[in-house]
């Protein structure tokens, strides 16, 4: 298998060098130069699979150039960390099923690709003799489940920002319990902003990124796509067992269009996704693209589910890439229109072809509160605030020919005041989080300053 950018100046790159690429050096997104279509009875085949196995199935169709044997341990690893033996189990709540990814070690779905990601990154730089320092900024999420990806990890050391204080405490001492030499916690005296920037302004110090061989985790790494487009295989099957049905509709909680890019991955692949159903907070421009042809940025606002609060969804490009009909010399222009204007218009036959693929809802802070108020009373069953705006969103647009599977991205304990509001009382705490404000903590509080962090990064990197 063999990768190209979506900006046409990058082919036939290994999906090694596609992950070490990450972000495109023409500035696009890197994706598989053919997707693979399984037939029937070679879906029929993975029907019965356990997930790592399954995963196998799935990543080696793409991993083509890592031996079978090295790539089965990789995965096995990845996933032996998760606390459920299903890994993703699909419960049945109500009239819908939920797709439950957070059994991971920060109990969110980003641990999904990031425990893969980790074990890929040693994987390659062990076999190079090479070492990477991995920087990034984090307001919550990302940067725990990229600790826990990469600790421990030989080759690599990793440089998490967060905003002093500002990260929800769960989430902080998350991150600054891990002991692990190779894992350093920078608490910026500052906003997420501020941590970003300054992230944005390393990487652009081309001498310095050289120097140090700085690596990023972000949400546009093929690698992680990849490793979300399994659990689509994964719901599909277990939703078969239990009712005889043609097809699914996927309701999932999008910010940054990773997770939903997956689903249309595995829908290209031959799972029978009807529709997937993008779901968004008050941040909506995906909603109002997939709604009305209107993809223009507006402001962040802050909502009960921050994962999702972003107005530009960095995997979008990969979407727009197919929309286009793989034209590389349209994509350039869209975007440089974009970067200007920043607004995209589409015609109508363009907007046609998005609707029969994906259905979308906007839902608002209330919404949330009362949907996970609502789906409690009726099931008994905690929904994150994350979760809840998928469920929402599902419920009403959902066309009820179709079984409705909602991602479950979060645990509810890891926003607990949101569900406090809407249940009145803590969700349980999992075994995970007991104790964890009585640990040893490893963090260094630094300044809102760029020389700062690197002179930080040049004292402390591999
Ligand atoms: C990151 C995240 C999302 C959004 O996923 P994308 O791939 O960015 O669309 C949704 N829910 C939670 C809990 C997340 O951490």
């Amino acid at each position: 298998m063999r990768y190209c950018s979506t900006r046409g100046k990058i082919h036939g790159l290994s999906f090694t060098e596609a992950v070490m690429m990450g972000l495109a050096d023409d500035g696009g997104l890197l994706l598989p130069e053919k997707i693979p279509v399984l037939s029937k009875d070679e879906l029929q085949k993975l029907s019965e699979l356990p997930y790592p196995e399954l995963a196998f199935q799935v990543i080696s169709r793409y991993a083509t150039d890592i031996p079978a044997k090295n790539l089965k341990d990789l995965i096995d690893r990845s996933y032996a960390s998760f606390e459920h033996p299903q890994i993703t189990p699909l419960v049945k709540q109500d009239d819908l099923y939920i797709l439950e990814l957070f059994h991971g070690p920060t109990l969110a779905f980003k641990d999904v690709a990031l425990q893969f990601l980790g074990n890929l990154f040693e994987y390659f730089l062990l076999k190079s003799g090479q070492r990477m320092n991995i920087i990034g900024a984090t307001s919550g999420d990302t940067g725990s489940a990229a600790i826990y990806g990469v600790r421990g990890k030989k080759n690599i050391n990793i440089f998490i920002l967060h905003p002093q204080g500002r990260v929800s405490p769960i989430q902080e001492l998350q991150m600054t319990t891990v002991l692990d030499d190779n894992v350093f916690n920078l608490a910026v005296e500052g906003s997420f902003d501020d941590a970003q920037s300054i992230v944005k302004e390393i990487f652009g110090d081309l001498d310095f990124k050289e120097r140090h061989a700085l690596g990023a985790v972000n949400s546009i790494n093929w690698a992680r796509i990849l490793a979300q487009v399994v659990y689509y295989f994964y719901a599909w099957f277990r939703v078969k067992r239990e009712t005889d049905c043609s097809g699914i509709e996927v309701s999932v909680p999008t910010g940054n269009f990773g997770d939903i890019f997956a689903g249309y991955i595995a829908k290209q692949m031959g799972v029978p996704i009807s529709r997937l159903i993008l779901a968004t907070n008050s941040n909506n421009i995906l909603s109002r693209f997939i709604n009305d042809g209107d993809y223009s940025t507006a402001n962040v606002h802050h909502s009960l589910s921050p994962s999702m609060d972003i107005q530009i969804a960095s995997n979008f490009e990969r979407y727009l890439y197919y929309l286009l009909d793989c034209d590389a010399e349209k994509v350039v222009q869209a975007m440089d229109k974009f970067h200007k204007d920043g607004k995209l218009s589409f015609t109508d036959t363009q907007k046609e072809r998005v609707k029969k693929e994906f259905a979308s809802s906007s839902i608002d802070d209330n919404e949330t509160i009362e949907t996970i108020s609502t789906f409690h009373k009726k099931t008994g069953y905690t929904l994150d605030p994350h979760t809840a705006v998928g469920v929402a969103a599902g419920e009403r647009v959902r066309n009820t020919a179709y079984p409705l599977v909602c991602l479950a991205t979060a645990h509810p304990a890891k926003f607990g005041d949101a569900v406090k509001k809407a249940i009145g009382s803590d969700p349980d705490l999992p075994p995970a989080f007991i104790g964890l404000a009585s640990r040893e903590k490893k963090v260094v509080t630094i300044p809102a300053n760029m020389e700062r962090v690197k002179k930080f990064i040049s004292e402390n990197a591999i």
